[in-house]
């Protein structure tokens, strides 16, 4: 392919797990890809294996500063996304969901591009209907423990739709459920990453809270592939659309399913709920499966299985 017909992507937070996953995609696709990271969360070695290729580049920069480049498109993921990495400087945390979302939508504006968000199904906060589906305005405290993320991602979503309205900005706002895979970082704490590490390791499984509260996972590859066709959707459909696997498992069911797998003899222990910690949480997608055709294909077997072993090769 020639280099003029190239689309150039600006990935932020490309170094990230998903990120990094993200750029293999749009590289795979013929994409000039530019990652900026500050790699607050994300590391090099998530990329270290694009760093020869002419059609990466990586920049360090915090995007709660302006950036200035010419780009086709912008997928805008710079945000810590586990409660350990948001709530060490929540005050970071809300700027760069906001003041990213400021500048990364003003590049947007100044450049033409198509520009993607990264929400959350955190917009939901602790949901009082269930499954959630997008019409759902969420049940989010503002002044809690969470709010840095829940409320800088809902402001982010905000400034969205008003660049749009206002300034008729081409965007594309995906609404992210629980995603696990390869890269995700050893200790940041999320659910997932905890069980498979403390197993592998022989510790104890911790489970917050009596583990009754539920949650769906979806397999890093499932959701790549519905940011793609999202990117793709005409330019009539904003969104918000969900993105998760809606099968839904209880954080008990999650702890023995994988004890089994990794044939540990770790022992499950109790630990206190965190604040604010949603009970149940479950994606209603038939939006994104009538507008994009968007399924998840890998079921939680499966990628746990690929998950255990990559971290198997790290540990
Ligand atoms: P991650 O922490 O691995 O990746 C976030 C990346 O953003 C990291 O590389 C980090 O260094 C970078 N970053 C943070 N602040 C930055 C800043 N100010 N400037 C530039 N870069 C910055 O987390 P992830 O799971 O890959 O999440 C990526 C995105 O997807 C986030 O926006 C997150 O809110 C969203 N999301 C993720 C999930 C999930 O389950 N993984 C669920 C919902 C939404
Ligand atoms: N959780 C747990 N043990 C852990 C880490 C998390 O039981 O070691 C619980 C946590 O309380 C929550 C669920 O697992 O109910 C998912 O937590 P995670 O931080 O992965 O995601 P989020 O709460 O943001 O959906």
């Amino acid at each position: 392919m020639s280099d003029v017909m190239r689309k150039r992507v600006l990935v932020t937070g490309g170094a990230g797990f998903l990120g990094s996953h993200l750029c293999d995609r749009l590289l795979r696709e013929n994409c000039d890809v530019i990652c900026a990271d500050n790699l607050f969360t994300g590391k090099k070695a998530n990329i270290a294996h694009l760093m020869g290729n002419p059609y990466f580049e990586f920049v360090r920069h915090d995007v709660t500063f302006p950036y200035f480049v010419e780009v086709d498109e912008i997928y805008n993921l710079a945000c810590p996304a586990s409660p350990i990495h948001y709530q060490f400087d929540p005050v970071q945390t809300t700027k760069t969901s906001v003041h990213g979302a400021i500048n990364m939508l003003g590049l947007a504006k100044r450049t033409k591009a198509r520009i993607l968000q990264a929400s959350t199904s955190e917009v939901y906060g602790d949901p009082e209907v269930h499954p959630q589906r997008e019409d759902y305005w969420g049940r989010v405290n503002p002044i809690g423990l969470r709010s840095c993320y829940d409320e800088g991602k809902r402001c982010a979503e905000t400034l969205f739709f008003d660049y749009h309205r206002q300034h008729n900005v081409d965007i594309k706002v995906i609404r992210i459920f629980n995603t696990y895979g390869p890269r995700m970082h050893p200790n940041d704490g999320r659910v997932v990453s905890n069980f498979i590490v403390q197993a592998l390791k022989g510790h104890d499984i911790t489970i917050f809270g009596d583990g009754t509260q539920t949650r769906s996972f979806q397999y890093v590859d499932d959701l790549i592939e519905g940011m793609i066709r999202m990117m793709n959707t005409p330019k009539d459909f904003t969104g918000p659309v969900n993105m998760g696997n809606p099968n839904e498992f209880t954080m008990n069911e999650l702890a023995h399913l994988v004890i089994k797998l990794t044939r540990t003899q770790s022992k499950i222990i109790h630990r206190p709920l965190p604040s604010d910690d949603p009970k149940q949480r479950r994606p209603d997608i038939d939006l994104a499966r009538s507008v994009m055709s968007w399924e998840p294909k890998i079921q939680l077997e499966a990628g746990l299985l690929k998950t255990i072993d990559y971290f198997r090769s790290v540990l």
